[in-house]
């Protein structure tokens, strides 16, 4: 039988098929190997006790992607949850995160939560910073459940990561996305299975047919690693777009004469908040390279 490892705890992992979620130990073959099975590993098990839901993991099906942090095999896309107000948006944090995502080939979707709180305004100004940067863009409230419905329409059939800094109603939102579970097909213990609010360990919660969703801890800060200052501009798509005409190759974007890229902000083809946060990482990635 096929499934997928929804986590793994102290040598036991966890693998949700059609016929529920069987508690599986990897058979000695994976300990030699280097790669160990991950949470959103996809799976082929034999089932040891049908009543109990015990089994073996016999293989490892080829893997898409793996992340590091979190730990995590096959992801399909990131969900980045922000609220409009309270807390407001931190900018910064956000363009890090996608950063990251671009770095690891991880398509992002942006979500801004608490509609129902944010003046015209605050949408507005979020919009125009990311009108060319290619992310979709959601905007929902949880508390009056609006745009629950467009947000499972992007993640049916995929694996998602969603991330957020706390506070900004990403497990509210999940709930409502597990709401969804529960009424429509009654799996009420693997939510309760869920544990409240905590996120302590890596878990895949599945959502509908072939689709999962991976909570992540609340994020206050982001660290640039493993980035050179001039891969930067590869990962702002709407910079990417432009720089290949600038009169350098190898142009940074910052001082150099005709450069496409300062062009396209002059004339609002790139938003200024975003060409803004890409010269402060800029600078910070020469100070962590020691150049500064
Ligand atoms: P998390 O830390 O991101 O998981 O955030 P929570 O889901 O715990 O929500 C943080 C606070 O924001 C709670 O008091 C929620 O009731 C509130 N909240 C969440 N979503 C909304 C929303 O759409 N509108 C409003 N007004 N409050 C919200
Ligand atoms: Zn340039």
């Amino acid at each position: 039988m096929q499934g997928k490892i929804i986590r793994g705890i102290g040598g036991f992992y966890y693998v949700h098929t059609h016929q529920g979620v069987y508690e599986c130990r990897a058979r000695g073959i994976f300990r030699k190997d280097k790669e160990k099975p991950l949470p959103g590993d996809l799976v082929s098990i034999s089932v040891l006790d049908e009543t109990e839901k015990k089994g073996n993991l016999d293989e490892i099906l080829p893997r898409t992607n793996s992340l590091i942090r979190p730990a995590v095999a096959n992801v399909d896309q990131a969900l980045v949850i922000f609220a409009l107000v309270s807390p407001k948006p931190n900018f910064n944090l956000l363009d890090r995160f996608l950063v990251l995502m671009e770095k690891q080939e991880i398509p992002a979707l942006i979500c801004m939560n608490k509609t129902d709180l944010a003046s015209d305004e605050m949408v507005a100004e979020v919009r125009g910073r990311y009108r060319t940067s290619g992310y979709p863009l959601l905007f929902v409230s949880a508390a009056q459940k609006e745009g629950i419905e467009a947000i499972r329409e992007y993640l049916r059939g995929k694996t998602t990561t969603v991330a957020g800094p706390s506070g900004v109603g990403k497990s509210s939102l999940i709930n409502l996305l597990q709401d969804g579970v529960q009424m429509q097909t009654g799996a009420v213990s693997e939510k309760i299975e869920r544990g409240r609010h905590t996120t302590r360990h890596t878990e895949l919660m599945w959502v509908e047919e072939d689709t999962y969703i991976l909570d992540t801890p609340g994020f206050s800060s982001i660290e640039l690693f493993d980035i050179e200052k001039e891969e930067l501009g590869g990962y702002f798509p709407e910079i990417a777009a432009h720089a290949g005409d600038c009169r350098f190759r190898g142009c940074a974007h910052l001082a150099e004469p005709d450069c496409a890229v300062k062009e396209a902000v002059d004339n609002g083809e790139i938003s200024k908040g975003r060409y803004e946060n890409y010269q402060l990482f800029y600078e910070d990635l020469k100070k962590t390279a020691g150049y500064g």
